[in-house]
């Protein structure tokens, strides 16, 4: 995904190797190259402003170093920027008290939340948990079958609703899945939700109804960071609707330039929790600020 971003990164730091030491024109050109680097990945223009202003300050402030080269220098902050920009500290789930947990699901239709509910189960699974995934999305044509197949690939029981009792209604289904999960003794709850294929009210309040019931411990947000500059309007939207105290990346395999990815964290002011980079259950893992730059760095 970010290929194009780092070759042209990679070009920006080579001009700058064969420098003995860096004037404010140097770091201010560097700056700049910087810039349309980010800007042509797709950064929103916000955090390619919060972080060259970051850069530029503190290359211009930089202790001259023994033991590093001008060039070495800026790429240390520029790494370190980028994992500012990607959230700092890797950010865990909160589990409840008192299980069961509850975790929300929400996003646009496509954007892989049933997956994710599989990929999540087989990894809570494996972190010693006893998950449930719940089949909230009741609109889309075999939503429900494709979470009971996920389900099944994950070794994870679903709640559904019974086939022939009409399609439901996802607030209830979510509730008796609760009451459900507490008898069955799962400590966590996964609900997956409908999306649309763009904003909608009605899709909106249907998750404001479902967090409303179940007052979720977490409500992830999943974003597909194929879409571009549209993945900070959706991301905002949500954030001011249903909200979300995570985001989860999804199709980071994918070969769009990437610059959703880089701005969500700052533009909603929630952090990354989850990446996923591939179709597959097991593509898929706790999100690190820090190996993500050092991947973007080369
Ligand atoms: P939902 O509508 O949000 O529930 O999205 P789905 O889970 O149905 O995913 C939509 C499509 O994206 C499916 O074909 C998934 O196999 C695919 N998908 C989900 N996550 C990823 C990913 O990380 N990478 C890739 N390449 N495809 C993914």
């Amino acid at each position: 995904m970010f290929d194009t971003l780092s070759d042209r990164l990679e070009n920006v730091f080579s001009g700058l190797r064969s420098k003995g030491r860096l004037t404010d024109a140097d770091i201010d050109a560097t700056a700049r190259e910087i810039r349309i680097a980010l800007l042509e990945a797709d950064v929103a223009l916000p955090v390619v402003k919060a972080f060259i202003a970051s850069v530029k300050e503190r290359s211009k402030g930089a202790e001259v170093s023994k033991a590093l080269n001008p060039a070495q220098q800026v790429i240390k902050i520029v790494n370190e920027e980028l994992v500012n920009i990607l959230g700092g500290e890797t950010r865990r789930l909160q589990f409840a008290k008192t299980p069961p947990t509850v975790i929300l699901l929400a996003g646009l239709q496509g954007a892989g939340k049933t997956t994710l509910a599989g990929k999540l189960g087989k990894w809570l699974k494996a972190q010693g948990h006893s998950p449930m995934l719940v089949a909230c999305d009741l609109q889309r044509p075999n939503a429900v079958t494709q979470l009971q197949v996920v389900g099944e690939q994950a070794g994870v029981e679903v709640y559904a609703p019974e086939p022939g009792n009409g399609v439901g209604d996802p607030v209830s289904v979510a509730l008796n899945s609760i009451e459900n999960a507490k008898h069955a003794m799962h400590d966590v709850v996964v609900v997956d939700t409908a999306g649309r294929t763009g904003i909608d009210q009605e899709m909106m309040q249907q998750a404001i109804g479902i967090r409303d019931a179940v007052q979720p411990n977490e409500i992830l947000f999943v974003i597909d960071a194929m879409i571009g500059q549209d993945a900070i309007n959706t991301a905002q939207a949500f954030r001011d609707g249903v909200g979300f105290t995570g985001v989860v990346l999804s199709k980071l395999d994918g070969d769009a330039r990437g610059g959703a990815a880089l701005s969500v964290r700052h533009v909603t002011g929630q952090p990354i929790m989850f990446a996923s980079t591939g179709e597959k259950l097991d593509d898929f893992d706790v999100f690190h600020p820090e190996r993500m730059a050092s991947r973007i760095l080369g």
